[in-house]
């Protein structure tokens, strides 16, 4: 694969000292095929209706390969090959034979792990640092951690018989595509079960390179399915009749749709839905390291992070200079080629979520707020936001209230933590919130009061495998991670 040409990382215009030399990864080792089948019964098929969609790289708008579109059909088949599987197979064999196949997984994928970073880098758009040291290696964790249940239920449920739940549906957004992966399948197959996993149209190539893994590591067909296409695919898996579980990940708007298509039809259900994190910044906090907090907190992967902190709430008497700080900070993000080491911000996954996040910008704006950007040059192709902070917004602004999933922040202030609990908590969503102080006892106080599923203290963004995670109010049900996470794909 050619390297792209129309990506030029500039120095940024007021500071030299943060030019440096492009360090850009190598494409060839993705290895991408020109396309991909539907991962069914052990082996890739066509689709019936021969249908193909194009997977792009959003940093250059190239075409990187065609993916197979699954309908009704294609999908049923991916559920009888996994009942089938599970009947004759997957449900009778040990738990440590199990344990055995997920470290295989595991390990194979730590062997493939460049591979997988870059191909996550070309297809979605992250910048390749955070593919390399995050998403792979979290991924692998996961299959590790899980792989380590998987003779050990009956410990995870003391005086009950665990016992798997059968076939799940698993729905992942585009976000973290190998990492989501990881961590619907690894859960699943520990507890016993077998899936059809359905990755999200624009970021299919990781699920589909761990499909190819999958059948490397032996595991009996029909255990892992894995079916592409749009909304409409993953609607087939949610009304597939002989569907047991669906676990999906996603927008609020589309799991409201899947909890009501379920309604009494007895499959269980856990949702991992949208978020808009209060990330809470008090005068003690040593600033310097909660300017880094924040900055990670909402520009990490461009701010497409369900639990980003994406509304900043900062102890009036501290404001000023702690804007003046994060904005000082902002001119220092390195915006452009993903694949280059160096870069910070790369780019938006879709055209439409840019679009999405620039009606958001325009809406801010216009409903009042202060927009702040820096002046640094983006790329000319593929679809780029600069990040942004909002400043002057009301607790009412549609910027406030709304999930973005991109890189905006809204900043409000707050003078006693009384009036930064009621802001914080006056939110559709319940994902995450952050903590900044220096007092222990506050931290407590503010974070047994926040209406959140995870509070970091002096962090954000920190995830472990034994860790659960997951939200309350609209952002969703259950938790994925640690011993929840196994719970959810277990009958008790
Ligand atoms: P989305 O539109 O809800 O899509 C998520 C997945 O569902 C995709 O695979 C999508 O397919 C599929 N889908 C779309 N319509 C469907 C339908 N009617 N029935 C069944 N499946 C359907 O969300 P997104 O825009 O991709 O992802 C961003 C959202 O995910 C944000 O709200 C974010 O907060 C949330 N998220 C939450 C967590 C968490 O752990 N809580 C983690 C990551 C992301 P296509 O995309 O191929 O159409
Ligand atoms: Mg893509």
């Amino acid at each position: 694969m050619q390297q792209n040409k129309n990506i030029d990382i500039k120095p940024l215009e007021f500071n030299n000292t943060w030019g440096y030399a492009p360090a850009p990864e190598s494409a060839e080792p993705a290895n991408i095929k020109p396309r991909y089948e539907l991962f069914i019964g052990g082996k890739f098929i066509e689709p019936e209706k021969c249908e193909y969609f194009n997977s792009i790289n959003p940093a250059t708008e190239e075409v990187l390969s065609e993916i197979a579109r699954a309908d009704i059909a294609d999908v049923d088949k991916a559920v009888k090959a996994a009942r089938h599987a599970y009947d004759t197979i997957w449900s009778k064999t040990p738990g440590k034979i199990r344990a055995k196949y997920l470290y295989r997984i595991a390990r194979m994928l730590q062997e493939r792990a460049r591979e997988f970073a870059i191909t996550e880098t070309l297809d979605g758009g992250k910048p390749i640092k955070e593919s390399k040291d995050f998403d792979v290696p979290t991924a692998i964790n996961w299959f590790f951690y899980y792989a380590g249940w998987a003779d050990k239920l009956e410990y995870a449920a003391p005086g009950k018989t665990p016992k798997p739940i059968g076939v799940a549906g698993q729905i992942i957004p585009w976000n973290f595509p190998i990492m989501m992966a990881a961590w619907k399948i690894a859960p699943a197959l520990a507890a016993g079960n077998c899936v059809v996993l359905k990755p999200a149209e624009t970021t299919s190539l990781t699920a589909l390179k761990l499909a190819e893994l999958i059948q490397d590591a032996g595991l009996p067909p029909g255990v892992v399915n894995i079916v592409t296409g749009e909304g409409a695919t993953g609607a087939a898996i949610v009304n597939h009749p002989d569907i047991n579980k669906i676990a999906f990940t996603g927008s609020t708007r589309v799991g409201k749709l899947i909890q009501k298509s379920i309604a009494g039809t007895g499959k269980k259900l856990t949702l991992e839905l949208g978020g808009k994190g209060a990330n809470i910044v008090f005068d003690d906090a040593p600033i310097d390291q909660a300017v880094e907090g924040v900055i990670n907190a909402i520009y990490f992967n461009q701010g497409h992070v369900c639990c980003a902190g994406s509304r900043l709430f900062v102890q009036e008497n501290i404001a000023d200079l702690f804007i003046a700080k994060l904005k000082e900070r902002l001119k220092t993000l390195r915006i452009g080629d993903p694949m280059d080491k160096n870069t910070d911000i790369g780019a938006i996954n879709s055209a439409r979520q840019l679009e999405t996040i620039t009606d958001y910008i325009n809406k801010g704006i216009s409903e009042g707020g202060v927009m702040y950007q820096d002046s640094c040059a983006t790329p000319e192709k593929g679809y780029w936001c600069k990040p942004t902070i909002f400043t002057n917004v009301a607790q009412s602004a549609t910027i406030v209230q709304e999930e973005i999933f991109g890189p905006v922040l809204a900043v409000q202030t707050f003078r006693t933590i009384a009036e930064v609990i009621e802001k914080a908590n006056n939110s559709y969503y319940g994902l995450s919130a952050g903590v900044w102080t220096d007092k222990g006892s506050k931290i407590f106080e503010v974070a047994n009061r926040l209406e959140a599923g995870v509070v970091w203290a002096n962090s954000f963004n920190k995830f472990d495998a034994a860790s659960p995670f997951g939200g309350v109010k609209e952002s969703g049900i259950g938790r994925e991670g640690g011993l929840h996470g196994l719970l959810a794909y277990l009958n008790l």
